[in-house]
């Protein structure tokens, strides 16, 4: 039986790694500093270790000798509310830098087989993402360095401490860029959550002839891929011979006006769209409105070419299964 330890798996994209990885029959330990939300522990792990990844103490405790593999998904992170603000830039880069830190050690010293890092396509310069409709984000584009918050420049530092962990003490490392991932039991209110569960529980919590808020003038691109997807494509990865960095992410550009429509279309309301932005945005909530770069979306080319698979899903489909779950959240909450 493989056994696999996944870092973060309290949280959704390590929530869903961790459950397809025990539906494959293996050994699945999570370490996480909080329990899943949505998922009882026997559901998706045998082992549940609840502790805080930045000790090294904690990670000594959940690295065992010759794991077969880890996955590294543990940060500290939410959406554009929480990393784009700058008021949460000290922990951000603080506690995901020691995770790391700690984690690329410990893998070498247990001698742990394979490791895959999540990194993010928020490391990309900000200067190749001016352009809504032609953002570059080919992974040779990542230098000169340049991104736009805090978070992107700790991905960028982790990625180079795993590949310096790889070339110095042959720690067989897989790295990978997502692009919003996006799907069911994730966070979906409390300001961490990102830009497609917002537009989805909007349109479920606003009433027919209402409007819903959207940050900024709606104009940036995104592209978005659903969390099956995702874990899909880390499986591959890992399975493959490339070491990384590689984008895992989706190729279906849609502004954020775009993505709002949709969600309103699937809750089948009559509902319009509120841009917020400039001073209205900074009376309303006191700080400028944290956007983002004007465009990003994902480059697969290199992944087709080193793995040889591509994800081909439509988003609509996703968002669709999306809208469903965070309604039935909506109305379990109501409830209450
Ligand atoms: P998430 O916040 O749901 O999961 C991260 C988990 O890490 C959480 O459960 C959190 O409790 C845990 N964690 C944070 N600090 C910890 C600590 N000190 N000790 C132990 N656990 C700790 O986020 P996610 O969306 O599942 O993202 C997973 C990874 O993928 C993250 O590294 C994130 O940066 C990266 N990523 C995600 C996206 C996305 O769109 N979701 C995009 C790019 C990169």
């Amino acid at each position: 039986m493989k056994t696999v330890i996944i870092l973060g798996g309290g949280g959704f994209i390590g929530g869903h790694l961790a459950k397809r990885l025990k539906s494959e029959g293996c050994h699945v330990r999570i370490a996480d500093i909080k329990n899943h939300e949505f998922w009882k522990h026997e559901e998706i792990c045998h082992e549940f270790i609840k502790c805080d990844l930045t000790q090294p103490k904690a990670v000594e405790l959940v690295i065992s000798e010759s794991a077969d593999e880890v996955y590294q998904l543990a940060a500290d992170m939410g959406g554009a509310g929480y990393i784009f603000t700058g008021e949460n830039d000290a922990n951000v880069m603080h506690s995901s830098a020691l995770i790391n830190l700690n984690v690329a050690h410990e893998c070498v010293k247990k001698n742990v087989k394979k490791i895959f890092y999540s990194s993010s396509a928020c490391m990309y310069p900000e200067h190749n993402q001016l352009d809504p409709e032609n953002p570059n984000c080919i992974e040779s584009s990542a230098y000169p360095a340049n991104p736009d918050s805090e978070y992107g420049w700790e991905k960028l530092f982790s990625e180079r401490l795993y590949f310096a962990f790889n070339r110095n003490y042959n720690l067989d490392v897989r790295v990978a860029r997502f692009h919003n991932i996006f799907g069911p039991q994730g966070t979906w209110d409390g300001g961490k959550e990102k830009a497609p569960a917002a537009m989805l529980r909007k349109a479920s919590e606003t009433k027919e002839g209402d409007g819903i808020e959207v940050w900024g003038d709606g104009k940036q691109t995104r592209s978005f891929l659903y969390v099956d997807e995702c874990v899909e494509a880390v499986l591959r990865l890992m399975k493959s011979d490339f070491v990384g960095p590689v984008n895992i992410g989706s190729e279906e550009k849609i502004s954020i006006n775009g993505l709002a429509q949709m969600a309103i279309d699937i809750s089948n309301k009559n509902i319009h769209i509120n841009n917020l932005e400039g001073q209205d945005f900074v009376d309303k909530y006191g700080f400028s409105c944290p956007v983002g770069v004007r465009g990003r979306n994902s480059d697969n080319k290199l992944y087709k070419e080193k793995v040889g698979w591509e994800v081909n899903r439509p988003l609509l489909e996703g968002m669709k299964k999306t809208y469903e779950w965070i309604n039935s959240q909506v109305i379990l909450r109501d409830k209450l």
